[in-house]
């Protein structure tokens, strides 16, 4: 990576012991490389890689079923202008190694990785069984170690990459009726604390994006659940917790692609390690 190194003065003028390096713009400038985007094939995860494709890269959305399907696993589809996808079950650190390197030898280096697959469950925390444990933790914790472990490496030797994983802010405090996820979102929220110190040294930058309520498919199935559990009619779980959103409305797919094409664009270079809500105002922490 390209810097351009200044020599800061300390009080007086004197020499400081620290330098200032900042990257030049070429270098910070991503467009034009490859985004990884898991999850890539609907919701939140779409119009992440439609916002990446119009910014100039070109994107891999990879998911466990696309949309059309491709023939075979192996096989890629073009989703729309910019944006290829490819099958990919998260939870397999061998599928993920064979991606990122069909990637990496076939289209160029991988400069930006966002995990966003996850799922959901919903049951009441004493219901709550081991394996609906492990299976939201497979996807929504360990989905984002592997493809993290699979790509870091190659970022760190080319010193150069963003990484955003898509938590929620479930993440950010106790959920009992979907307690699962949001002990995992807790999970990947630190990882991306620890990702980001671990690469920091490298010129990558690490952070999560915390959505707050967004009408996806996974909301669709979470107000079911939740209507359900709480003895009310589909449609009313979702709609009381919209009237406590402060900017009073549902969140768009295009409000949390908006903030990842910052994060992962020049202006974002200096953000490294932080949960960002982008959530109408729901959570303060
Ligand atoms: P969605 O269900 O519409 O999309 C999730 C995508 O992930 C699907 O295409 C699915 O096939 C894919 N996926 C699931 N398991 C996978 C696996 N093992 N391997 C590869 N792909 C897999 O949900 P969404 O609302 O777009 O959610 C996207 C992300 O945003 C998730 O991480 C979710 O937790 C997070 N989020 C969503 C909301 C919301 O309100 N919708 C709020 C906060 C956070």
């Amino acid at each position: 990576m390209k810097t351009n190194t200044v020599s800061a003065s300390g009080p007086g003028g004197q020499p400081s012991e620290f330098q200032e390096i900042i990257p030049s713009r070429e270098a910070l400038n991503l467009g034009g490389t490859v985004a990884l985007v898991t999850g890539g094939n609907q919701g939140i995860g779409r119009a992440i890689c439609g916002r990446l494709a119009r910014d100039g890269f070109q994107v891999i959305a990879a998911d466990l079923q696309l949309s059309p399907s491709p023939p075979s696993r192996d096989e890629a589809v073009m989703l729309e202008s910019g944006v290829t996808g490819r099958l990919l079950d998260v939870t397999k650190p061998a599928e993920v190694a064979e991606l990122v390197t069909w990637i990496e030898n076939d289209l160029g280096p991988i400069t930006v990785l966002v995990n966003n697959a996850g799922i959901m469950t919903v049951s009441s925390l004493l219901q709550l069984t081991e394996k609906d444990l492990r299976e939201v933790f497979e996807v929504n914790f360990f989905g984002t170690f592997f493809c993290t472990q699979a790509v870091a490496p190659r970022m760190v030797k080319r010193r150069c990459g963003r990484i955003v994983n898509i938590a929620s802010i479930a993440g950010k405090g106790g959920r009992p009726k979907f307690a699962s996820y949001a002990a995992s979102k807790a999970a990947v929220l630190n990882l991306t604390q620890s990702y980001a110190l671990t690469l920091a040294p490298y010129t990558i930058t690490v952070n999560a994006v915390c959505p707050g309520i967004v009408r996806t498919s996974l909301w669709e199935q979470l107000d079911r659940a939740l209507s359900a559990l709480e003895g009310v009619a589909q449609g009313e779980a979702l709609r009381r917790r919209v009237s406590q959103i402060p900017l009073q409305r549902l969140e768009s797919v295009d409000d949390v692609a908006n903030f990842v094409s910052y994060l992962v664009s020049p202006q974002g270079a200096y953000i490294t390690g932080q949960g960002i809500n982008v959530d109408g105002g729901l959570e303060f922490h």
